[in-house]
Order: C-alpha cells, then structure tokens, then sequence
C-alpha cells in the first residue's frame, strides 16, 4: 500500500505513514458518492443540520487535541490552532442559521394558471481540494455548506495538514454522515490530480496559483462548475492622519500572523511621507516583540513554515529587494535547524521593482514603501496581478469609503485587516481566483438553480 510520510516542519521529525488514496480507491471513492448522493440529498434538511450539529458538538469535545494535531503538522502556535477552532465554531453556527433561506424554493410568477419556480438543486458530487495554512476554515468552508445542501463531497486535505483533514472527516462520520457521502482522499498533488480526472460536478480549490491554472486546464473541457480561492499580494494604505502606533501594531499582527501564511496576510504596506518614519518604527518596535519558538509553547507568535521550499521563496525575495536597494530593518535570513524556520523580516525603502512588492511571499516579510499622496497608494495597491484584499488606516470614514472604492479586491477593509467573516462574501478578482465561498451567497454557490415553468391543465 501507498504511504505519505508526514513531518513535523518545527523539528523535521517524522509523524507518521499515513495509508494513502491511489487512481483505483480514488475511483471507487468517486462511484460510492454518486451512488450515495441522492439519498442524503433526499433527507429532511433537519436530519442533515442534525449531523452537522453534532459535528460542532465534537469540534468543541476535542479542541485542545485537535489543535495539537494542527499545530504539530503545520507548525502553526498552538494559541493560533484553538483561535481557528473556536473562530470555526461561529461559522458552523452561520451556516446552520442560513442554509434554509439560502436555498430556499422561490415562486417568482403565479398568474391564471401558470407557476414559475426556483429550485436550488445540489450540484451532485463535488470535489475539494484544500491548502493547509488553515485547513479548517478553508476545509469546513466547502464541505459544510456542501453537505448541508444534499452534496457528497470527497476532499483532499493538503499532505502538510493529512491528519487534519482525517479529523474532519472522521468528526463528520461520527456525527452521522455517511461514508460515502464525505470521503477523506489521502495523498499528494498526485491524489489531486486522479480526483480531477473522476466524474464530478464541481471543483473547488483553496490554493496557490499555479496549482489553480494546472486545476483549470485539467477541468476546463467539461463544463462543471470551479471555484478557485488562491493567493494574493494584499496591500494597506496607512494615511497621513492616522494613528502611526496603532496602525503599526494591527499591521504588524495582520502581516506575521499565522506566521505570514495566511491568504489574506497583509503582504504590502504604503505610507504617507508625513507618518512614514513613525510608523516604522513602531512597526519594528512590534515585530521586535514576536517570539518565534516551539509552535507547542503558549507564548509563541511566531512557528514554523510548513512547506520547506518556501524557505528559498522567501530569501530569494530578501535577497532581490537587497540587491535593489531595500533597507533591511530587522531578521532577513532563515532561521537554525532542524525544522523551517524564517525571521521575520522588514524592509523599508521597497519599490514595485523588486519581487518582495509583487509576488505572493506567504511568510514573515513584509515591505513599507512610503508615499506623497492618495493617488499614489491608490495606484500603487492596483498594480498588481492580484485581488485578494485591501485595506485603508485612517479616522476619516469618507476618506476610506472613497478609497476603498477605487481599489481592485473582493474585500475591503477599514481600520482592520487579515479579517474573515461569515457573514460577508469571501472572493478575489484577477489572478486570486475565481467564485466564492461564506454568506448566504457561499452556501447557495453549492447549488445550481433549476427553472421549473409549471401550467395548469
Ligand atoms: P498548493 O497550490 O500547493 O496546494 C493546494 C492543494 O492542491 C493541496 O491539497 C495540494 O496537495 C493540491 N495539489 C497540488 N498539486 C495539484 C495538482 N496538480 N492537481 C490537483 N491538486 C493538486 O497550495 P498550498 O497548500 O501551499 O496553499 C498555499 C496557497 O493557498 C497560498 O497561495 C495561499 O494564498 C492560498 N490560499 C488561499 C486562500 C483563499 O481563500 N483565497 C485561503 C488559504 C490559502 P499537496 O499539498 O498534497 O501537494
């Protein structure tokens, strides 16, 4: 049997062997959830909400272990695994609260004898491929509204969060769904690759970029809908009224929480001239103030990188921004072994030349760039391929309002950042991809709406 041997990326050491998914179980996986998918699609919505309910129910019974398991494959700071946990248990919640008046039928003509009907049909079979920066939130996203609208699903955690994506599933069963109906696929980028050559009715992916445009070329011919939820180069402008040391400390978390990995990890910040050196400061001053140490430990800020190559990835852009004239203000090289380790790193004195202002870094580097007005931090923020975010620091909420306006991302912040909520629309224009996930719109997204035109005899 195929195994995925899965390392601790904090010390290097091994986990385990996890049995993993090969061509032919990704198959049968494939043709039990067609099988079992109607009849789940069948149920009352309140057996399926009874399932999920309990689901919650165990999340709560085992979140210290399951942060453990989190913290231990990924390298995330304990403190940080129990925040996704407790902030998931929210989302359970919207989703649970939502589900009905999302899909709910809708009449849209009765006149003489003739009825026109909406009905939001589940997809079928759909297939998530999920990152493991946050494998709950970017797991549970897709799955639950999924299963709560009458789909199977069959999910392939990242390998860097396998006994993660194990525990949700294993969770789900327990509650009461079915085997066939959630199904866990263990494996690599080549587990993915066989899931996409299956009969399925929807993909959706949390990922890089590239793995995204390899996603949609291998689906592209068939028609079936795909959501891609990818990276970002997620820009802040920090206005010359605003507070630099209360700017410099909610930026400084936004950009090195979770260690940089987040998806929405605020990766480059404009400064008016006039704060300018204030703010660095007291950003410097901040980041100077994270421990990085044993993900294990209580006071830990920063953890390891989960994926080793990222390590290349990240002192390549420290090296180009040098070499093009970059300040370097505090760490810039990786840190002792064994395990991944990085320094968080500041620049001031970056351009739009140098790759650490255009490409996603996904980790604890962060460049400043001053500016001499709004149009420029507005131009600044759109150049770029991405979409992800974008957020303005200032007291003046029409100044912001007016901003925000002009810039190109799925979701906008004042005065905050590296925020998600389940309330509101999680999505990215350009290269940050495609569709959505949460709000109501997140949970509808797993259905497709069918006319149904209905005449009397
Ligand atoms: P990857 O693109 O490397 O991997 C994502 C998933 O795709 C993993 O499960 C991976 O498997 C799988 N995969 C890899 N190659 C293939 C393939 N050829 N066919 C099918 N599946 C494949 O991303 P990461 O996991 O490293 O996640 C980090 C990225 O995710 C960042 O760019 C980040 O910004 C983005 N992200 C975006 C979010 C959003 O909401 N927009 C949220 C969270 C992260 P394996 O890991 O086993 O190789």
């Amino acid at each position: 049997m195929t195994t995925l041997p899965l390392h601790n990326p904090a010390t290097g050491a091994l986990i385990a062997h996890l049995p993993a998914d090969d061509a032919a179980s990704v198959a049968a996986k494939t043709a039990a959830a067609r099988a079992a998918q109607p009849a789940w699609a069948a149920l009352p919505m309140a057996q399926r909400k009874a399932c999920i309910e309990k689901f919650r129910a165990g999340v709560v019974r085992e979140l210290d272990a399951l942060a453990r398991v989190m913290t231990e494959e990924t390298g995330k700071p304990i403190r940080m695994s129990r925040n996704e946990l407790n902030g998931l248990l929210p989302r359970i919640d919207f989703f649970l609260a939502q589900v009905e008046a999302s899909i709910a039928r809708e009449t849209v003509l009765t006149e003489g004898g003739m009825t026109e009907e909406i009905e939001h049909a589940p997809l079928g079979v759909v297939a998530n491929i999920s990152a493991w920066n946050y494998p709950w939130f970017v797991g549970c996203n897709v799955i639950l509204p999924a299963l709560l609208t009458g789909n199977a699903v069959l999910y392939k955690p990242s390998e860097y969060a396998a006994r993660t994506g194990q525990a949700i599933a294993r969770l789900l069963h327990e509650a009461g769904v079915p085997q066939a109906v959630m199904a866990c696929l263990i494996g690599g980028g080549e587990v993915g690759q066989a899931l996409l050559a299956q009969r399925v009715d929807g993909v959706f992916f949390t990922g890089s970029h590239a793995t995204g445009l390899r996603i949609a070329r291998a689906v592209g011919d068939r028609f079936i809908k795909l959501q891609l939820e990818l990276g970002g180069k997620d820009p802040t402008y920090v206005c010359d009224d605003a507070d630099p040391k209360a700017a410099a400390e909610s930026l400084a978390d936004g950009a090195m929480y979770n260690t940089g990995q987040s998806c929405c990890s605020v990766e480059r910040i404009y400064v008016h001239e006039k704060i300018h050196d204030a703010f660095v400061a007291h950003f410097v001053e901040t980041v100077r103030g994270y421990r990085m140490g044993d993900p294990l430990s209580e006071d830990t800020y920063i953890g390891a990188i989960t994926r080793a190559p990222q390590l290349q990835v990240l002192q390549a852009q420290v090296d180009d921004a040098l070499t093009q004239g970059g300040k370097l203000l505090l760490g810039g090289k990786a840190g002792p072994g064994p395990g991944n380790w990085f320094e968080p790193t500041v620049f001031s004195h970056v351009d739009h030349r140098m790759d650490l202002m255009r490409e996603e870094s996904f980790g604890p580097v962060i460049g400043i760039q001053k500016v001499s007005d709004d149009d420029e931090a507005v131009r600044l923020m759109n150049d770029t391929r991405y979409g992800l975010t974008a957020g303005v620091y200032t007291p003046d909420g029409e100044r912001a309002r007016r901003l925000l306006a002009q810039v190109h991302a799925g979701s906008v912040y004042w005065n905050c950042c590296d925020r998600v909520s389940p309330r509101l629309p999680w999505s990215g224009v350009g290269d940050s991809g495609v569709g959505l996930t949460l709000s109501t719109h997140g949970i509808a997204t797993f259905t497709r709406p069918k006319a149904w035109h209905l005449r009397q005899p």
